[in-house]
């Protein structure tokens, strides 16, 4: 699909859906073009999709799908440098990349991402607080700007608009290529550990802990428990091996056909799975060798993972805490997704090392508590409540996995809005970048 036609898209958490137009460049000298044709329409870029709400749709308007635009540039084995086209994802760079010797340092923990998603919002991992955020170990970035022009920009050249960009959500460009510096791997598997901690006290403690030793970090929490076992869990925690061999099997690839009704039964069963999880785990935990890629990406191998919350999709929670205010702000948001069981099998904390470098990054120094929330009735205002939550304790929320956050929350969240607003009226005066997030957090003002 290089020239416009009009199609649905929609995001993970399969609450939303767009009418569009949409284009699917095979070139990337296809875009400046595209960005530029129908001059009174808004574009919003698309990547893997992988975005829980709607930053990757403008109903009603233009998209302009990256995942054509998936070849690895150039890739310096000596140095240790790659330059890809956008819309290449981690999956296609892992295969490219891992049995040289050389593995990115921050991905999502979806192997569909693409790289321009990545860079867009900044992502972070599960080694946040020893590697921060993919912004990094960018080193620049090719952006196509509102007028057509495409630009270089990185933390020496065109410094605003790179630090505009990174975490800026596709609104100041559409990022092309993209220059990451990978890190050296001794091997392409991972000595993992997993042990479960009875409260959330232990379990926080725990992480707080291994933040200064293990190369990968965090915790997976069962919501679903209430009382003295509230916030109980498993860590996870995982350093890269000296050598391959004895790695399990690789998980079998399953699919999950059609989504089933969620109904009353749905909350029930992930509170069974969940407490199975725990309580299966012996209470000196255990040791395991795993290859990299299933490690990085526990959960692709179930294609379609996101069917699994029903047919009305879901919404997700992302917040980060400051070191002052994690403990008592994580403790406030589980006892309120406890008290609702309205979590699900999914919910982990994680440390952060510090500030992301973008003006609208999301990582600070902490902690996240992430939760999806499957959606029911009540979701929304369980969400507002949350929100309320993550204010009073001076946290902030994650806008790519969130699709309920309020403008004025995400206002007070990011002190950085009006140097970003501003950038905005520089690079993209018209509003030419658009997205149903931008309008419904009133980015631009
Ligand atoms: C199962 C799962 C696990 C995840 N785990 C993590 C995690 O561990 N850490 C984390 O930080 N995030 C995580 N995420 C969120 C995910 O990393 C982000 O939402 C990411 O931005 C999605 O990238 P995408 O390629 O799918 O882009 P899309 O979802 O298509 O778009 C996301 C945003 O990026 C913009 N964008 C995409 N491509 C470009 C481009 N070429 N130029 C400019 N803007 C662009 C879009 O306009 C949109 O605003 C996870 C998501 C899922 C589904």
């Amino acid at each position: 699909m290089s020239v416009w036609a009009e199609t649905t898209l929609g995001t993970w958490g399969r609450v939303h859906r767009s009418r569009l137009r949409a284009a699917r460049p095979l070139e990337s000298n296809a875009v400046p073009d595209l960005v530029r044709a129908e001059n009174d329409l808004g574009v919003v870029i698309h990547g893997g999709g992988r975005c829980y709400g709607d930053a990757s749709l403008d109903t009603g308007g233009r998209a302009i799908l990256t995942r054509s635009l998936n070849r690895i540039v150039d890739f310096d084995r000596a140095a240790g440098e790659v330059v890809c086209e956008a819309g290449v994802t981690f999956e296609e760079l892992s295969s490219a990349i891992f049995s040289h010797g050389w593995c990115y340092p921050v991905s999502s923990a979806t192997a569909a991402v693409t790289l321009g998603g990545a860079f867009a919002n900044d992502i972070h991992s599960k080694n946040h607080h020893l590697l921060g955020a993919f912004g990094d170990h960018t080193k620049w970035v090719d952006l196509v700007l509102a007028g057509g022009e495409v630009v270089r920009a990185s933390p020496a050249e065109n410094t605003d608009l790179y630090f505009a960009s990174l975490g800026g959500m596709g609104l100041t460009g559409a990022v092309l290529r993209v220059c990451i510096r990978l890190m050296p791997i001794p091997s392409n598997s991972v000595d993992a550990r997993y042990v479960p901690y009875p409260d959330l006290d232990a379990m926080l403690d725990a992480i707080n802990g291994g933040r200064e030793i293990e190369e990968f970090l965090f915790g997976w929490i069962d919501v679903f428990a209430r009382g003295s076992a509230l916030g109980r869990g498993i860590l996870e925690s995982g350093r890269l091996a000296a050598a391959d061999g004895g790695c399990v099997p690789p998980p079998k690839p399953r699919s999950i056909p059609f989504a089933p009704p969620a109904g009353p039964f749905l909350a029930p069963a992930m509170r069974q799975v969940a407490r199975r999880r725990y309580e299966k785990l012996p209470s000196r935990g255990v040791g395991v060798r795993k290859d990299l890629f299933s490690f990085l990406f526990p959960l692709d191998h179930i294609k379609g993972f996101n069917k699994l919350y029903g047919r009305s999709g879901f919404y997700s929670i992302h917040a980060g805490f400051p070191p002052a205010a994690e403990r008592a702000g994580i403790r406030a948001m589980v006892e309120e997704i406890a008290a609702a069981q309205a979590g699900s099998t999914t919910a982990v904390v994680k440390p952060m090392r510090g500030p992301g470098r973008g003006l609208m990054s999301f990582p600070i120094e902490g902690m996240v508590l992430a939760a999806d929330l499957p959606r029911r009735r009540d979701t929304p205002r369980l969400h507002d409540r949350l929100e309320a939550l993550v204010l009073d304790h001076g946290g902030r929320l994650y806008v790519a996995k969130d699709a309920l956050m309020s403008p004025d929350g995400f206002a007070r969240m990011f002190p950085n809005l009006s140097a970003f607003r501003a950038a905005l009226e520089r690079f993209d005066p018209n509003g030419r970048f658009q997205s149903d997030l931008a309008r419904r957090l009133k980015i631009r003002g």
